[in-house]
């Protein structure tokens, strides 16, 4: 393939001097150079006689018989980004070790007619003097070392080009789009954008606690339990990282089932219930609803809260309840509704394509306590009322299930199409 490499050698001498001039303004300035000192130290030990690295290689030797560490290779360095390069629409960063989500900062600006997409790493490259990278239908590629500890790639261009960038296991990829792309070149990337997307499914009830039970029997705990396994299959079929709550029918408390959402650091979270009506109404109310997390405002919300919030939940009083929902991150409830929104049209879409007649119950908000942990966006979707003579029948046919399952992956799918 052709591309540039924008790597040059190391060169010890010229990074000696750079470093010394920062220890001697630093003590200057009163402000603590022992980094700097201390890099100075690796520098001198690596101009060490032969006999010496002999000696060196002989413990890395050793070393390596232990099992590998989670960054080995950057204790060792001062540099952990290893090459920088362009290939054909992409820019590509090589890391000597596994990276972290939060290694890359995005920034866009607008200067006079001049778009600027400004990428800051987590990382010192060999490479500190500005550099420029060439690709064609962008401006001018800058890549430097903006702070000691944090290089800066910056893109300008006057079209509004759309970046993207990927993160892979040691490598970050920025990738130009609108240039001249293929539609398979699309699909692919799309592919990988979604390996690093983490989505945790929360199968509603489980063991002791069955939810709404309907004819025949026919407990909630077990129809959202299948539609979450296919939803599980479904999604790690497009390249998701999926979790579920629960893997079998076991009761989990509410508080803590977003507790495996934070932990993994989900980008979204899914919680899958089946809706029931009080008898009066029992044999009108039917359909598919999606909610959010908010302070209710509608009294359909608070009462199928009310039937979703465990009993541990409803200890809690009425003043404390209020307290906890005013706290709510007001981006973090506008990201739940937009999600809310794309999985409740793709879920009906999907749902019809089976039974032209399901409702739309649309997208609600609701004091939903098995919300409130999560620190992502995140919806609970009501897939049908199972106090429903025909809706609850058909919430147990398993081509029915799948349908569900697939139309909740595209309303996934599309949140994130525009959500990156
Ligand atoms: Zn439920």
């Amino acid at each position: 393939m052709n591309y540039l490499r924008a790597v040059l050698n190391s060169d010890q001498k010229n990074e000696k001097i750079h470093l010394q001039d920062l220890v001697k303004i630093g003590k200057k300035l009163n402000k603590n150079t022992t980094t700097y000192e201390k890099e100075l130290e690796k520098l001198a030990s690596n101009n060490q006689p032969i006999q010496k690295i002999d000696k060196v290689q002989k413990i890395d030797k050793i070393k390596k018989i232990e099992p590998l560490k989670k960054e080995p290779e950057y204790k060792n360095s001062t540099y952990n980004i290893d090459n920088v390069f362009v290939k054909d629409n992409q820019i590509i960063i090589d890391f000597k070790h596994y990276l972290k989500k939060d290694y890359i900062k995005f920034i866009e600006e607008k200067r006079g007619n001049k778009y600027l997409d400004i990428f800051d790493f987590n990382g010192r490259f060999k490479d500190a003097s500005p550099t420029v990278l060439k690709m064609n239908g962008v401006d001018r590629i800058k890549i430097f070392q903006y702070k000691y500890r944090k290089i800066r790639i910056e893109l300008i261009h006057r079209k509004n080009l759309k970046t993207i960038y990927i993160i892979g296991k040691k490598r970050i990829i920025i990738k130009v789009l609108d240039i001249k792309e293929s539609k398979s070149n699309v699909t692919a990337v799309k592919t990988l954008l979604n390996k690093n997307k983490v989505i945790v499914i929360d199968s509603g009830h489980g063991g002791k606690d069955s939810g709404a039970v309907g004819d025949k029997k026919r407990y909630e705990k077990n129809t959202v339990f299948a539609v979450s396994k296919y939803l599980y299959n479904d999604l790690k079929k497009r390249g998701y990282r999926v979790y579920l709550t629960r893997n079998k029918d076991r009761f989990i408390q509410v508080k803590n089932r977003t507790v495996l959402a934070n932990r993994k650091k989900a980008d979204i979270f899914i919680s899958i219930h089946a809706n029931a009506a009080p008898k009066s109404v029992r044999a009108k109310a039917r359909g598919i609803e999606t909610y959010f997390l908010s302070p209710a405002r509608s009294a359909r919300a608070k009462r199928v809260a009310a039937l979703e919030n465990s009993s541990d939940m409803n200890a809690m009083s009425n003043n404390s309840q209020n307290t906890f929902l005013t706290i709510l991150n007001q981006s973090k409830i506008t990201s739940s509704q937009k999600l809310g929104i794309d999985v409740q049209q793709h879920l009906l879409y999907s749902a019809r394509k089976k039974y032209k007649d399901v409702v739309d119950g649309g997208v609600r908000e609701g004091p939903f306590w098995v919300l409130v942990g999560a620190q992502m966006p995140s919806i609970l979707i009501e897939i049908g009322y199972i106090t429903h003579k025909e809706e609850g029948r058909r919430l147990f046919v398993k081509s029915y299930q799948k349908t569900l399952a697939k139309g909740i992956a595209d309303g996934i799918d599309a949140y994130f199409a525009k959500n990156q």
